[in-house]
């Protein structure tokens, strides 16, 4: 609803005639119009730019910039800070069986579920392919662990169902690391996340596997 008002008549002004009012008000309509189109356009533009189309989680530029801003926010308050990296098992072998559509429909409940179960203020990233990163700002290395845990278990509870077959399930593994200890830099921190994901595969899949301390 648009409601335009004039200020009170000027003495001697004439109030201007019905059709000239109704020309006035539909211009500003359409400016108005025009200004929230725009608004739209603008915020939906950025969404893309930060978000992952599958799955609607965060996509990896977005959060390797957060990342770094983390870290420094981390270092300033003397607060934890940990990352964790999480990789379907076996994705492949899933597609292949299912079928690619049916692979992409697990990535986008798998999405949902990371998303209902991050807290406010951490964040959860599609990294590429089957690969995601969470980063948990003030979260302690024994927290990470319990919540990483979650996750792996959340992870085996999900029910995709696709063309109205039910799908197999899946397991995930993840690996885990903590700022400072485990690096300085973001990118140091996901290279030892990286690796703990690693041996995460390496010792059988479907676990946890938290950074070595550095000696
Ligand atoms: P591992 O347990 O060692 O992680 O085995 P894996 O099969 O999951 O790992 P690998 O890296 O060999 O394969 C990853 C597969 O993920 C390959 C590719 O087919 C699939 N993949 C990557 N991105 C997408 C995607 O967007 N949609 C679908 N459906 N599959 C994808
Ligand atoms: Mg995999
Ligand atoms: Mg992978």
């Amino acid at each position: 609803m648009l409601c335009l008002t004039r200020p009170g008549t000027i003495e001697g002004t004439l109030l201007p005639q019905l059709e000239t009012r109704k020309m006035v008000a539909s211009t500003l309509g359409e400016q108005a119009a025009l200004a929230l189109a725009n608004l739209r356009l603008r915020e939906t533009l950025r969404s893309q730019s930060v978000r992952d189309p599958l799955t609607g989680l965060f996509n990896r530029r977005y959060m390797e910039e957060t990342l770094e801003r983390e870290i420094r926010r981390a270092e300033r308050s003397g607060r934890p800070l940990t990352v964790m990296m999480l990789d379907l098992d076996h994705f492949k072998q899933f597609n292949d069986t299912f079928g690619h559509s049916a692979g992409d429909a697990l990535l986008r409940e798998l999405g949902t579920m990371l998303r209902a179960n991050v807290r406010a203020g951490d964040i959860a990233c599609r990294f590429g392919g089957e690969e995601f990163v969470l980063i948990l700002p003030e979260a302690a290395l024994d927290c990470a662990r319990t919540r990483a845990e979650e996750f792996r278990e959340a992870a085996k509870h999900l029910h995709v169902s696709h063309l109205g077959e039910s799908l197999g399930l899946v397991t995930v593994s993840l690996g885990v690391a903590a700022f400072p200890e485990h690096g300085k830099s973001g990118e140091a921190l996901l290279e030892t996340a990286d690796a703990a994901l690693y041996r995460a595969k390496s010792e059988g899949r479907d676990r946890v596997v938290v950074a070595a301390s550095p000696r």
